[in-house]
């Protein structure tokens, strides 16, 4: 007999091709009158043209968003909207541009409408977090959840095929821990296995031909499902990995997710069994961690840690930070299989349960 608590998150969601001409309509709905559309430098002139669409309702661009949301972005964005006296957020772009839209949330509690155009999935999440003085803090906190969230397909065909792998690697990596989580539901649990299924098939095909629609609207809607999961259910073993990885070597973060995902989920397969037949039937092979390990193979992915930049007497000094707080893992964590398990990822080797 199971039991569980099921804690569906309050969204609007707007899925499609061409969704993003529903955006000023959004925004009427939402009684909002003046959005301030937010952007990297890099994206900054396609936003120009979608803010320009939005003709009295664009109050103004802050094209400025980096990774890791560091607060002094957030602070000069924070000046932009009491000088434009803006009523909301648009963020356009992937999670570096969802995440100081999510800061200006929860300093203000302004509506925001986010247009994701990487997997990512923080758009489906009530967690934050931000970066000052070298320090990343994170929270959740639901002033922080989009109110609207509009996918549009269109907007997802300049993705690099080679951010696609790894971006979509970052998504599956949600689903593969919701299928353990502590606080893991049968709702999410279908999502979960539905998600890997559509970026397991949507994945190689974009990297084959990033210009297949069909592909780019699966992975969409399977990043989406991703993002649900990662804002659903706690996270374990792997999510802890990569932020002690990214933040003490500075190290790209959806490439982590891709290499460490593989070793993350061989540790944990024999106390996650039903995880494991789940992810290996979603992704037609017989057994999980080597059919993630396969599948980033295929998409051409970063599988080492070492090509990533990190130094090999790293390694060392990760396993000691990822077992210094205690967290919940269905394996228990042990310091020297956690060492064994970065090695091997630092080395790009197959992935062992360790
Ligand atoms: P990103 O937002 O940093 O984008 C990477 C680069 O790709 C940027 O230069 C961006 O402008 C560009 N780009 C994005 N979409 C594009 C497109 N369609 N075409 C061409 N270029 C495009 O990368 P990301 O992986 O989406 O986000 C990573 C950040 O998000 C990290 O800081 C991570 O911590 C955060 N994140 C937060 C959560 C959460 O729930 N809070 C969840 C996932 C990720």
């Amino acid at each position: 007999m199971q039991s569980f608590v099921y804690n569906g998150l309050p969204a609007r969601v707007v899925f499609g091709s061409g969704t993003r001409t529903q955006l000023k309509s959004e925004i009427e709905r939402a009684n909002c009158k003046r959005a301030l559309v937010l952007s990297t430098p890099e994206q900054k002139s396609s936003v120009e043209e979608l803010a320009a669409s939005l003709g009295g309702l664009a109050a103004g661009v802050f094209a400025e968003a980096t990774m890791h949301t560091p607060v002094d972005v957030t602070e000069r964005a924070m000046q932009k909207v009491k000088e434009l006296q803006a009523d909301c957020t648009v963020a356009v772009g992937g999670g570096s541009t969802t995440g100081l839209g999510k800061a200006i949330a929860l300093r203000t509690d302004l509506t925001q409408f986010v247009i994701p155009t990487t997997y990512a999935g923080s758009e489906m999440t009530p967690i934050i977090g931000e970066t000052q003085g070298g320090a990343k803090t994170t929270q959740r906190t639901m002033k922080v959840l989009p109110e609207v969230v509009i996918y549009d397909v269109d907007l997802t065909m300049t993705l690099p095929a080679k951010l696609s792998a790894t971006s979509g690697m970052n998504a599956i990596a949600h689903a593969v821990e919701a299928l353990y989580a502590l606080d893991r539901n049968p709702v999410m649990s279908l999502m979960a296995e539905e998600a890997i299924r559509a970026l397991g098939r949507a994945l190689p095909a974009i990297v084959a031909d990033p210009e297949d629609r069909k592909a780019r609207s699966d992975a969409l809607y399977g990043a989406w499902l991703c993002g649900i999961c990662l804002g659903s259910v706690g996270m374990a073993l792997h999510h802890k990995l990569c932020h002690v990885l990214g933040g003490s070597f500075d190290l790209p973060h959806a490439e982590t997710h891709t290499v460490v995902l593989p070793h993350a989920f061989a540790y944990n397969a024999a106390a996650a069994p039903e995880a494991a037949e789940r992810i290996a039937r979603a992704l037609g092979g017989n057994n999980a961690a080597l059919s993630l390990f396969a599948l980033s193979g295929t998409l051409g992915a970063p599988r080492s840690l070492k090509e990533l930049g990190m130094p090999e007497d790293g390694i060392e000094k990760a396993a000691d930070i990822a077992v210094k707080n205690p967290y919940w893992n269905p394996r228990p964590i042990e310091r020297n299989a956690i060492r064994d398990l970065i090695a091997r990822a630092w080395a790009g080797a197959e992935p062992q349960p360790g």
